[in-house]
């Protein structure tokens, strides 16, 4: 049979389904041989098996790994399966996670999808308006000190309910605790957005962004990311699926998109003011 016309990778992939089914790795390897020579794409098609560009990979930074990531999602063409069984043994043997991200809870919102990354890639923090307190903080000390964690990344995003519900805090009967002490955080990035514009999807927009920064703020406050981590801060775009980060500098592609959806004043803001 010919080897010679699957990669390493790939044989060791195949094999390693095959194995599911049977004991002996003899007749594993014959069964997945006899497979790929029929549908050369058969575990690419049925198991969601992704060539691994080992090398390229490991030398990009975690904060470029994430945008790599985003800009495929963005574009459509996320390509990162690793969500298979390969990857799950792979995992349950230790966690290496590239980043730490908090995020809002919101459905649409999932860090995993939206910077197309797979199975032990994100250490996630999740509540709505992605705010933190005690709890979260812990869990971001265990990412830095146990899992040796080199990024955090806070993520605000558009159409932000809690950042509308921060917004329109006046109208709503906020006698759960919980939920006004949420409201209560956020209050300070809905009056700094007020502050630069009447138009209200534009001081959504700009208060989410506002509130990650203040999130970051707030971690970097702590004894256990000095000069150890990186702290960002960025904004997602539910319409466009792009995320911006204070980390970056804005690509043409980016400007342009961007440009469908917002007015002048929110252009100038983010292009000019945000640093
Ligand atoms: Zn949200």
């Amino acid at each position: 049979m010919e080897f010679k016309n699957f990669s390493p990778s790939l044989l060791r992939f195949a094999i390693e389904v095959e194995l599911q089914n049977t004991d002996s790795p003899e007749a594993a390897s014959m069964i997945a041989m006899a497979k790929l020579k029929e549908d050369p794409k058969y575990y690419n098609t049925r198991y969601g098996f992704v060539e691994p560009m080992r090398k390229a990979q490991d030398a990009q930074s975690p904060l470029q790994k994430l945008l790599d990531g985003n800009a495929r999602f963005a574009e459509g063409k996320s390509q990162n399966k690793n969500v298979s069984i390969v990857q799950r043994k792979e995992v349950s043997k230790g966690q290496k996670p590239i980043a730490a991200i908090i995020d809002c809870s919101d459905s649409r919102v999932a860090p995993e999808l939206i910077f197309d990354q797979g199975l032990g890639s994100l250490f996630v923090i999740r509540s709505a308006g992605n705010v933190i307190n005690g709890i979260e903080i812990g869990s971001l000390e265990y990412a830095v000190d146990e899992l040796n964690i080199k990024l955090i990344l806070v993520l605000g995003h558009t159409g932000c309910g809690a950042v509308k519900a921060a917004f329109e805090a006046h109208k709503l009967d906020t006698k759960d605790k919980e939920l006004s002490d949420i409201i209560k955080k956020i209050k300070p990035a809905v009056e700094y957005a007020k502050g630069i514009t009447n138009n209200t999807e534009t001081v959504l927009a700009i208060a989410a962004h506002k509130n990650a920064q203040m999130v970051k703020q707030d971690i970097l406050k702590h004894e256990f990311v000095k000069d150890k981590v990186t702290v960002i801060s960025g904004l997602y775009d539910i319409v466009t699926g792009i995320v911006t980060t204070d980390a970056e500098k804005m690509t043409k592609a980016k400007k342009l998109i961007f440009r469908k959806f917002y007015d002048e004043k929110f252009k100038k803001y983010r292009y000019k003011r945000v640093k």
